[in-house]
């Protein structure tokens, strides 16, 4: 069978691996190269960049270890990106390896369906190439939304995309959207010594989670330094003497060297063929697909960014695997009850299942037990105290979702989620012996905390 893929993200490159690995014949066409936002201009450069202010911030914070550090510390911004840009390279050259051993055909140029078997490659030299095939995978992902009335030069005005490769570090930076990404790259530059000032028109940062997590992450932020003007919009945004001005709805004015937009993402359909040949949208414009990934043209799927399902990465990796699976034969769903939410942030935030707000606007009835990281020896030992896991579950006992916002929170959820996705009990996961001294006894004493058999510190919820 013949499979053609478009889109060589982390939804796609998984989903052509995939189809190799079950014996099809498989191209990928990209535009760019393999990786995709992912790795190009979304997870790994992040964490790249926060892993060097994370050293930085380590190293500032030596003393309190006993560990004296004479003379000079500072960062390199061209050093840290070189760092990033390396990390990139690497991982990518890794898919190509990949391709090349399970023979997977990599067609660079922009692709567009022509009908359901037939996808028109541009390339970049302007040659035409034309890929058929039995079955196509749509993984053509997402672009960052940019209001239209927002001057968007690249240069003053920016976007994840352009953050990521800038070749100087701004003095001062405005971040419109104080989501996980927002969040994540303001602190990078916080850290490394831009003034950053962070918009929210939410509540509070991260508005998906709990505002109680939310505002463990604002309390860092104000240690950081980083404003943070949560309830207010950007009225407009103009470029004056090429610096940013912006124009808040509370009628403040705000003039930093460059702003960064960051308020979504929308799938990337623009010139894609998707409508011309018939494919159904949502409401919210994503590609339509029926429970086995399927659009309504027989034999097209689409999975990752351009579906209406939580926009990441790893979500694109299990749908490409389960929409190639289906398009050979098979009739699988994607379990979604378990979707692990990561923010990279220190402290680190994560969450699956449903938050707290979540339950109570859907009138569940639900019991919640709570830990403080600071109660713990293993984060007292390693100087990370702050924050706390909470864990939420039914009136049957069973784990229908968790937060956790601290030392390693990312790493830590995966007990969590394996909880939630199975339909595991507080009983039974919290029966289970969990080494000490670790982090993981957070969990621990948070699941006791659902009875109220929390042996150690009173477990006292933090106040938002
Ligand atoms: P994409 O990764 O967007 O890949 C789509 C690919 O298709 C691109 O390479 C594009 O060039 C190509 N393409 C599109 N149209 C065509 C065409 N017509 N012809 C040829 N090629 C085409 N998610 C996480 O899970 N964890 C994180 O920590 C995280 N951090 C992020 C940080 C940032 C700054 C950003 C922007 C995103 C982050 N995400 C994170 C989200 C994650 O990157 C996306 O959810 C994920 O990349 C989606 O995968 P995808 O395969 O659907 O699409």
């Amino acid at each position: 069978m013949k499979i053609a893929v478009i889109g060589g993200g982390p939804g796609g490159y998984i989903a052509a691996i995939k189809a190799a690995m079950l014996g099809a014949e498989v191209t990928v066409i990209e535009k760019h190269r393999v990786g995709g936002t992912c790795l190009n201009v979304g997870c790994i450069p992040t964490k790249a960049l926060l892993a060097s202010s994370a050293m930085l911030a380590g190293i500032r914070e030596a003393e309190s270890f006993g560990i004296k550090i004479d003379g000079n510390i500072a960062s390199d911004f061209s050093a840290i990106m070189a760092r990033k840009d390396k990390i990139v390279d690497q991982l990518i050259a890794g898919i190509e390896f990949l391709f090349d051993k399970r023979e997977i055909q990599l067609v660079n140029g922009f692709g567009k369906l022509v009908d359901k078997n037939t996808i028109e490659v541009t390339k970049e030299d302007g040659t035409i190439e034309i890929v058929n095939a039995d079955k196509i995978i749509l993984a053509n992902g997402s672009v960052p939304v940019v209001p239209p009335v927002f001057p968007y030069d690249k240069k003053v005005i920016i976007t994840s995309d352009e953050v990521l490769g800038l070749e100087k570090q701004p003095e001062s930076l405005l971040i419109i959207g104080g989501g996980v990404i927002g969040s994540e790259i303001g602190q990078f530059f916080r850290t490394i010594g831009t003034e950053v000032t962070i918009i929210e028109r939410g509540e509070h940062v991260l508005s998906f989670e709990d505002k109680d997590v939310a505002k463990q992450l604002q309390r860092q932020f104000k240690k950081d330094k980083i404003k943070v003007m949560a309830d207010v919009g950007v009225d407009k945004l103009e470029i004056v003497d090429n610096k940013a001005v912006a124009t808040l709805s509370n009628g403040k004015q705000i003039t930093t060297e460059m702003a960064l937009v960051a308020v979504g993402r929308k799938p990337n359909l623009a010139n894609s063929g998707v409508q011309e040949i018939g494919i159904e949208l949502t409401e919210r414009g994503k590609v339509k697909v029926d429970e086995y990934l399927q659009t309504n043209i027989e034999g097209i799927y689409a999975i990752g960014d351009l579906i209406d399902t939580a926009m990441l990465a790893h979500v694109a990796s299990k749908e490409g695997m389960v929409a190639v699976e289906n398009a050979m034969g098979a009739s699988k769903k994607v379990n979604y009850a378990a979707v692990p939410r990561c923010v990279y942030t220190e402290p680190e935030v994560s969450g699956v299942g449903k938050t707290e707000k979540q339950l109570q606007a859907e009138g569940v009835e639900y019991h919640v037990g709570q830990f403080d990281f600071r109660a713990l020896g293993k984060a007292q030992a390693i100087g990370h105290i702050q924050g706390f896991v909470k864990v939420m579950a039914d009136h049957d006992d069973k784990i229908i979702g968790a937060s956790i916002v601290g030392p390693h929170a990312t790493d830590l959820l995966t007990e969590l989620s394996l909880a939630v996705g199975l339909g595991l009990t507080v009983e039974q996961v919290g029966d289970i012996i969990h080494a000490h001294p670790s982090l993981s006894e957070g969990l621990m004493e948070a699941l006791h905390d659902v009875h109220g058999e929390c042996c150690h510190a009173a477990p006292k919820l933090v106040k938002a």
